[in-house]
């Protein structure tokens, strides 16, 4: 697929839910790709990325943003707290808020900072033992540490089990946002982006599709 063909395919899944067009951000996720990839990418029009490691992005994106200052960075991955200066210092949406020790640390650095990123809290709607995110029960206090300390909470996240159908899990995600009065939803990969359009997404994550497949470090 090419980039023009995935937003195809995310202006087609929006008119088949009645949504406008353009009420979903492609977040084009770069990781493990070289950074004349995520060029040609940025020569056709596109300016938001993800990446899931701070030392990657580092080492990719000053450069690129130098040329293209409008680049928006959003960081998908788990990150430790001792990393939240550097997140801070490069992205400009967190997407991956999953514990109060992380609201904290993230607190501490945009007050230092002088910067105030939109978040995400990332949530383990599979409850999955060694996947990030808090659990569904967990999320209301995670949300209310969040306030308490000024991070500005614009939705949830979520990655479904591999191994589910993911409905269920994007489902969940929109009841949880529902219920909490939160709006934006990032969910949807390369393999089920037009479903979580279904249930609401407003940020996908899209990667293999866009780029092709990744040369993963073992
Ligand atoms: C890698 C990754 C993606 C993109 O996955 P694809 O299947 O390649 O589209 C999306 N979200 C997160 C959190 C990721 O780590």
């Amino acid at each position: 697929m090419s980039l023009a063909d995935v937003r195809a395919d995310i202006v087609s899944a929006c008119k088949t839910a009645g949504r406008k067009e353009d009420s979903v951000m492609l977040v084009a996720v770069s990781k493990f790709q070289p950074a004349d990839r995520v060029e040609t990418l940025l020569k056709a029009g596109q300016r938001v990325f993800g990446e899931n490691r701070v030392q990657e992005a580092e080492e990719k994106y000053p450069a690129l943003r130098e040329k293209y200052p409008d680049l928006q960075l959003h960081f998908i991955g788990h990150l430790q707290t001792n990393k939240a200066r550097a997140a801070v210092a490069l992205f400009d949406v967190i997407e991956t808020v999953d514990r109060a020790e992380l609201a904290q640390a993230l607190r501490k650095e945009m007050d230092k900072q002088g910067r105030d990123l939109p978040c995400f809290i990332q949530v383990n709607t599979g409850e999955e033992p060694q996947k990030g995110g808090v659990a569904p029960h967990d999320l209301p206090a995670l949300y209310q540490t969040c306030k308490d300390l000024k991070l500005k909470i614009a939705g949830l996240m979520c990655i479904p089990p591999a191994e589910d159908i993911p409905d269920l899990h994007f489902a969940l995600l929109a009841k949880l946002a529902a219920e909490l009065g939160l709006k934006q939803l990032s969910m949807g990969m390369s393999a089920d982006f037009q479903t979580a359009i279904k249930y609401g997404a407003t940020h996908v994550r899209v990667g293999t599709a866009l780029f092709g497949t990744r040369q993963e470090a073992a």
